[in-house]
């Protein structure tokens, strides 16, 4: 096989245009891009909350963040509000900042409980500008990127933005039905795609983003499927769209019910809400039911019914051929990472794409390197659930029970027992997420570290005192979500 020259992406969803147009955007015209969607099928229409480093990814597409935010309706996105998940009547925040400030030696949460056994008796949040922001519903960017934050947006109309930018750099689009995948007799490859018009298209790597089918992939290269229901058995969300009531929030909320999940995502034009549920404890019309009984403004959109199933393609990447996005596999949008596992597939593609022949070599660590992501990320999601002291109805039942992955069980005894947390293999989700979940699901550490014991009454007033301070400071300083946005979007 010679350089790959011409690279042909299958779908056009999220994944589809995020994947040509960083391809075009970076590569230029060392590569000849080519893009194929229907939209007779279109795209699964979902996908609007997500994690801090989507702005990287538009940063290396050297995409104005003003003119990104107007074209996709977005909000600034401080972390997740957790509603019911320790026990059906709490709440906790996962937020993408820092609590407090770590010793080199120990985490902040080791000071914080050594404050507790003297008596402090203030919440660990208070120690957190993007927990006590997003709760107060304020946000300014700050100056040297204090304020660490995500977006929630419009995912349809991102794609949309990336497309014409995609297609500016030279990215060829055509519309049509995939119908056959040609394979090379020889070697297994895909040679080319048959579309319904009879149109033929060749190329050297094929880019699979036809969505939950993984027509390539799966339909022509049998890749495999690693089947995670057992960790996560939710397999079925209803989404609908509302108007909003109020200014939104700088938040995405995740409310428990008895067979699943709810979430609630606030962008700047609309409300995004969906019901997520396992089949087996709801069925489907008494989920939409339940969701259209606990949204917020009035019901813009046809209920969008989905069926899922939790888990990972076994090769990510296989002959001439990679998988990205659902077509690569799914996990439940608990913490918001479908969009961020795109974005680290497509900067995979680009860092490795081949010189000449295919790299076995590149192969094998592009499949280790995206599986190990997905697994961090299924045993973070797998947290949540095996936590939960809920017992309240079969689902949650059927939770307390579920299996625990061996490094999952791993890390929360380890932060039982003594109150740390290791971020292993450039993991996505730091000690901060790690801590403020547990510590939100309820788990509390027997002990810390003895460094924090080492600090006087006095040094320890003075640490968490100014810490709380200035964070309080900080934030009454800071405008309203909603005004922010409409002002840095020009669109008040
Ligand atoms: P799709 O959007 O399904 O696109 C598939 C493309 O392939 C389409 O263009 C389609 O036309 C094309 N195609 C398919 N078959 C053919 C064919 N035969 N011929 C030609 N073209 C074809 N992610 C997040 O990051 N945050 C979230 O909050 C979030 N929430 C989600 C909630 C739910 C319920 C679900 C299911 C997903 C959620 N996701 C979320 C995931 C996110 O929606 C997807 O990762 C993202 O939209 C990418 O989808 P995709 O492009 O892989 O697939």
């Amino acid at each position: 096989m010679q350089v790959a020259q011409r690279i042909v992406v299958a779908g056009g969803g999220t994944a589809g245009w995020m994947t040509a147009a960083a391809l075009a955007r970076t590569l230029g015209k060392t590569v000849a891009i080519t893009l194929v969607e229907s939209d007779a099928i279109g795209t699964v229409g979902v996908g609007e909350s997500t994690i801090p480093p989507l702005a990287n990814f538009n940063r290396v597409l050297g995409i104005s963040e003003a003119d990104f935010m107007r074209a996709t309706q977005a909000t600034f996105k401080l972390g997740i509000l957790f509603d019911g998940w320790r026990d059906g009547t709490d709440r906790y925040f996962h937020s993408f900042g820092v609590t407090g400030r770590d010793h080199w030696s120990a985490g902040f949460q080791h000071f914080w409980m050594h404050g507790k056994t003297q008596g402090r008796d203030e919440p660990y949040d208070d120690y957190c500008l993007e927990l006590v922001a997003a709760m107060a519903g304020k946000f300014a960017h700050l100056p040297n990127e204090r304020m660490n934050y995500a977006y929630q947006l419009d995912s349809t109309l991102y794609a949309r933005f990336l497309r014409t930018m995609a297609e500016g750099d030279g990215v060829t689009r055509i519309e049509g039905r995939i119908d056959e995948v040609e394979l090379d007799g020889e070697n297994g490859h895909i040679a080319a795609l048959q579309l319904d018009s009879g149109k033929r298209i060749e190329g050297d790597l094929f880019i699979d983003c036809t969505g939950f089918r993984a027509l390539l992939m799966e339909g022509a290269l049998h890749a495999g499927f690693d089947d995670w229901t057992h960790y996560l058995p939710c397999d079925s969300a209803i989404a609908v769209q509302t108007d909003n009531i109020a200014p939104p929030v700088p938040f995405t909320r995740a409310m428990t019910h008895d067979a699943g999940w709810q979430w609630r995502i606030p962008l700047q034009h609309r409300t995004g809400n969906g019901i997520v549920y396992c089949s087996g404890y709801l069925d489907h019309d008494a989920a939409e039911e339940r969701l259209l009984g606990n949204v917020e403004g009035a019901v813009r959109t046809k209920p969008n019914r989905l069926r899922f199933r939790a888990g990972a393609r076994r090769k990510q990447w296989y002959r001439n051929c990679i998988a990205i996005g659902l077509a690569g596999g799914f996990m439940e949008p608990l913490e918001s990472t479908s969009i961020h596992l795109i974005q680290r597939a497509v900067l995979r593609v680009i860092r490795m794409l081949p010189a000449g022949r295919i790299s076995e070599r590149d192969v094998a660590e592009f499949n280790e390197q995206q599986m190990t992501d997905m697994l961090q990320i299924r045993d973070f999601l797998v947290l949540h659930y095996v936590a939960t002291e809920r017992r309240d109805s079969p689902f949650w039942r059927l939770c307390a029970d579920l299996p625990i992955p061996d490094t999952l069980a791993q890390k929360i005894e380890l932060f039982r027992e003594t109150g740390r947390v290791f971020r292993k293999n450039e993991e996505l989700f730091a000690e901060n997420s790690w801590v403020q979940v547990m510590m939100g699901q309820g788990i509390i550490p027997q002990s810390y570290h003895p460094v924090a014991g080492k600090l006087s009454e006095d040094e320890l007033t003075h640490l968490l005192g100014g810490l709380r301070q200035d964070v309080a400071h900080t934030v009454a300083s800071l405008p309203a979500h909603g005004d922010y946005v409409a002002r840095y979007c020009g669109a008040s």
